[in-house]
C-alpha cells in the first residue's frame, strides 16, 4: 500500500486518482495485517486497489466525474466495494472516468483527461487510455495499484484495458450487484475487474460477484472458484470466429491480430468454427438508442435538491429555474447529448419508431448468440477493439458518431447480458497494445477466463 501511494504521487501527471484516499488506504492496509496475522486471509487482503468514481464508498466523494454530483459524499457503501473490503481489499483512491460513464476516451471527465502511460515510440503525443473507465486502465498500467474496479455499459471496462494492455472482465449481467453504482443505463450497467492478469481477474471476481437483495437484477447463482477452472486445459473448445466483425476498413494489425489469436487457440487444442451472427450491424445504432433512453430517466434525479450541486439563482427564480440552471451548469455536453437523444426517442409519437424498435433489435442480437452457444459454440473471439489508443484531443471536433464507433465490436456483448474478456494479445507497429476478445455463455466466466489465459 505505501509502495503503491508513493507511486500514485509519483504519477499524477496521469490524472488517473481524483480523490486520493491515503489515510484510509493505510488504516484498511494495517486492518488487513491484522487479519494476516491472526491466521485470517481472505482473498483481496492488503490488496490496494483503485475504484472507479462511479462507485459510492461512504464517506468519500463519489462524483461519476460530473460536476452535477459536486460535494456528494454518499453515506453508503455500494455493495461491490463492500464486498472487496470485507475479502481484505484496501482503497488507494477514487479513479477518473468519462462523466457518468459516457464516453470511450476520460475525455468527457470534469476532472479533465486521464492519460494513457503507453506512447507510440519516442513520440511524446500524450494518448487516451480509453473510457469510460480511463483512470483505472491508466492506474492498472502504470503500476499505481494492483488492480480497479470498472463499470461496462458498452465496452467501458474491455477498450480501456485493450489500449493499456491490461485485462478488463465485464461478467454477465446480474453477476455483480449494481446496488450503489450511480446508474447510467440500468439494462447494460455491469462492473468488473481490471487486472494485469486474467488470474487477478478471477480472484477479484470472486470477490465482486454475487447475489445481492438490494438489487432486484442481481442473479441468485453460485459464485464458483473462477480461480480453480484456470486449468489452462481448453482441449475440445468450440471457438467460434463471427464473421460480421470483419468490419470495412478494418486495420491490417488488428486482423493479423485475430488471426493470431485464433491460431494460439488452436493450438492450444480448442477446435475453431466459422460463425455468423447476423444483426451484429444493428447492435451499435440500438445501443445508442437504448443507452440514451435509460440515462435520460436514471439522470432525472440531478435536480439539485437531492445532490451535489445547485446553481445561484437570481431574484423570482421558481424551482423551474432551479432545475434549469442546475442541469445546465451541472452535466457536460455529452451528458446533455444523451439526455436530449434519450427524451427524444421515448417521447410519444418516436417511441415506436426509435425505442421500441431498438428493443426488439436487442432481443435479435441475443437470439443470434443463444443459437451460436446452442450449436455447441464455448466462446467467441473477436477484436476488443477497431484500432489501438489515439491522441487526445483528435476527437474534440469531430461527429460525436466517430466516437461511438469506438464502440462496435463491444456493444453486442452488453446488448445481450453475456459475458466479455479484454485480454492484451500484442503490439501494433508503434508499439502500443492491442487487445483480444472473448465472449462467453451466461454465468460461464470461469470457462471464459480459462480460454482467456490461454492467449496471455
Ligand atoms: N462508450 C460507450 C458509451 O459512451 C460505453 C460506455 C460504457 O460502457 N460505460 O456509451
Amino acid at each position: 500500500t505505501e509502495a503503491c501511494l508513493a507511486a500514485g504521487e509519483a504519477g499524477g501527471k496521469l490524472n488517473a486518482f481524483v480523490h486520493p484516499t491515503p489515510d484510509l488506504a493505510l488504516e484498511q492496509a494495517k486492518a488487513a495485517d491484522a487479519r494476516i496475522a491472526s491466521g485470517e486471509a481472505p482473498s483481496m487482503c492488503g490488496i490496494p486497489l483503485g475504484i472507479k468514481d462511479l462507485f459510492c464508498t461512504k464517506g468519500v466523494p463519489s462524483q461519476a466525474a460530473s460536476r452535477i454530483l459536486t460535494g456528494f459524499r454518499p453515506e453508503y457503501e455500494s455493495t461491490v466495494t463492500r464486498q472487496l473490503f470485507e475479502s481484505g481489499a484496501v482503497m488507494l483512491g477514487k479513479l477518473n472516468m468519462d462523466e457518468f460513464a459516457m464516453g470511450s476516451s476520460n475525455e468527457t471527465s470534469v476532472y479533465g483527461d486521464a492519460i494513457n502511460p503507453w506512447r507510440r515510440g519516442n513520440d511524446e503525443t500524450a494518448l487516451t487510455p480509453g473510457g469510460s473507465s480511463g483512470g483505472s486502465a491508466a492506474a492498472v498500467s502504470a503500476d499505481l495499484c494492483l488492480a480497479a474496479t470498472g463499470t461496462d455499459t458498452g465496452g467501458s471496462i474491455r477498450q480501456p484495458a485493450a489500449f493499456t494492455g491490461i485485462t478488463g472482465l465485464k461478467p454477465t449481467y446480474g453477476r455483480c450487484s449494481r446496488w450503489g453504482i450511480v446508474a447510467f443505463a440500468s439494462s447494460l450497467d455491469q462492473a468488473g475487474p481490471m487486472t494485469k492478469d486474467v488470474r487477478d481477474a478471477a480472484i477479484m471476481l470472486q470477490a465482486m460477484a454475487g447475489h445481492d437483495p438490494l438489487d432486484s437484477t442481481s442473479a441468485d447463482m453460485p459464485v464458483p472458484d473462477f480461480e480453480a477452472m484456470l486449468t489452462g486445459d481448453i482441449r475440445g473448445k468450440v471457438i467460434g470466429i463471427p464473421d460480421e466483425y470483419r468490419i470495412d476498413g478494418m486495420p491490417d494489425e488488428i486482423a493479423k491480430l485475430w488471426a493470431e489469436g485464433r491460431a494460439m487457440l488452436e493450438d492450444a487444442g480448442a477446435e475453431i468454427r466459422d460463425i455468423s451472427l447476423p444483426h451484429t450491424k444493428y447492435a451499435l445504432p440500438a445501443y445508442y438508442v437504448i443507452a440514451p433512453a435509460e440515462a435520460s430517466s436514471n439522470l432525472a434525479r440531478y435536480d439539485g435538491v437531492r445532490f451535489g450541486h445547485r446553481a445561484s439563482l437570481a431574484q423570482g427564480d421558481g424551482v423551474t429555474e432551479m432545475y434549469e440552471k442546475t442541469r445546465a451548469e451541472g452535466f457536460g455536453d455529452e451528458v446533455k447529448r444523451r439526455v436530449m437523444v434519450g427524451t427524444y426517442v421515448l417521447s410519444a409519437g418516436f417511441y415506436d419508431a426509435y425505442y421500441n424498435r431498438a428493443r426488439k433489435v436487442r432481443t435479435l442480437i441475443k437470439r443470434d448468440f443463444d443459437e451460436a452457444f446452442a450449436s455447441g459454440v464455448d466462446a467467441i473471439l473477436t477484436p476488443a477493439t477497431p484500432s489501438a489508443a489515439f491522441p487526445l484531443g483528435q476527437m474534440e471536433d469531430a461527429d460525436p458518431v466517430a466516437m461511438y464507433l469506438n464502440d462496435v465490436f463491444t456493444v453486442t456483448v452488453n446488448l445481450a447480458g453475456l459475458p466479455g474478456v479484454s485480454v492484451p494479445t500484442g503490439l501494433d507497429r508503434s508499439g502500443l497494445p492491442l487487445g483480444l476478445q472473448l465472449i462467453g455463455r451466461p454465468f460461464e466466466e470461469g470457462d471464459l477466463l480459462n480460454v482467456a489465459h490461454t492467449l496471455e
